[in-house]
């Protein structure tokens, strides 16, 4: 569903990721760990099309997304992915009803009513379905990030990309966002792909875990082989440091 083929990405001087080739099969969770600045939310942001990279391919559901064939296709391939942010990023004079339909209603043509079902079935989801009504400012960060999670699925896109989602979240309100996560992951055929910091999260729900280091993967696997018998010394490194 996502490939990446030789794909380098530049800042400047600074080589981000370095003829980078990974993929991800349909339905399948991913997980990204490796040290700070390594190049994992570049990968996002380039497949939310924040960014283009200097070299390489990317296709996502079997559509060219780089070297781009215009911004008519680039849209489309945009609408099947689904992007939750470390900051959550939501609108903050919408209630959290209108937070959830303003995407489907605008971008996918969905009456509002059929909206508002959809956002209210989601919202039941993230167990905040008393909270239609409410302002963002007026939820707790946890809160908050399960309507942008909500948000984001209300688009039914093939893929959700998740950035560092729980980093800015107080210690106490973890875990409510990564069970919502887990349940996701578990009901639905949806494709993920998160960076995390979160190293038992990554266990729990990856299907394959990818170590970064210096833009390359460079090791890969289940996460019973990454987490319980690393074969890269900097990805032994690197798990010392965290675990
Ligand atoms: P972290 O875990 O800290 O978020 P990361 O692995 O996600 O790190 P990236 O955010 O992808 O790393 O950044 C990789 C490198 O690219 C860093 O050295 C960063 O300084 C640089 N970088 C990222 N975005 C830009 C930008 N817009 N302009 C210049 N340099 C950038």
């Amino acid at each position: 569903l996502i490939r990446f083929d030789n794909v380098t990405k530049r800042f400047g001087k600074n080589t981000v990721l370095d003829n980078l080739c990974f993929s991800v099969k349909p339905g399948k969770h991913v997980t990204l760990i490796g040290p700070s600045g390594s190049g994992k939310t570049t990968i996002l942001r380039l497949l939310m099309t924040l960014m283009k990279p200097e070299e390489g391919t990317i296709h996502v559901n079997g559509q060219q997304l780089y070297p781009t064939q215009g911004e008519k296709q680039l849209r489309e391939i945009r609408k099947n992915i689904g992007m939750v942010f470390q900051q959550f990023n939501l609108f903050p004079n919408m209630t959290v009803l209108r937070n959830i339909t303003e995407a489907p209603v605008r971008v996918l043509g969905l009456s509002k009513d059929e909206a508002e079902q959809r956002a209210r079935d989601l919202l039941d989801l993230v167990g905040l379905g008393d909270r239609c009504d409410a302002k963002p400012t007026q939820l707790s960060g946890g809160q908050q990030q399960r309507v942008a999670i909500a948000r984001a699925l209300a688009m039914r896109p093939q893929v959700l990309l998740l950035d560092e989602v729980t980093s800015a979240l107080d210690p106490e309100l973890v875990a409510g966002v990564l069970d919502v996560l887990r349940d996701i992951a578990r009901t639905t055929d949806i494709t993920m792909l998160c960076v995390t910091h979160e190293m038992n999260f990554a266990r729990d729900i990856s299907d394959d875990v990818l170590m970064f280091d210096s833009g390359r993967v460079i090791e890969s696997g289940p996460p019973e082989k990454i987490f319980g018998d690393p074969e890269h010394e900097r990805t032994r490194e690197f798990l010392g440091a965290v675990l």
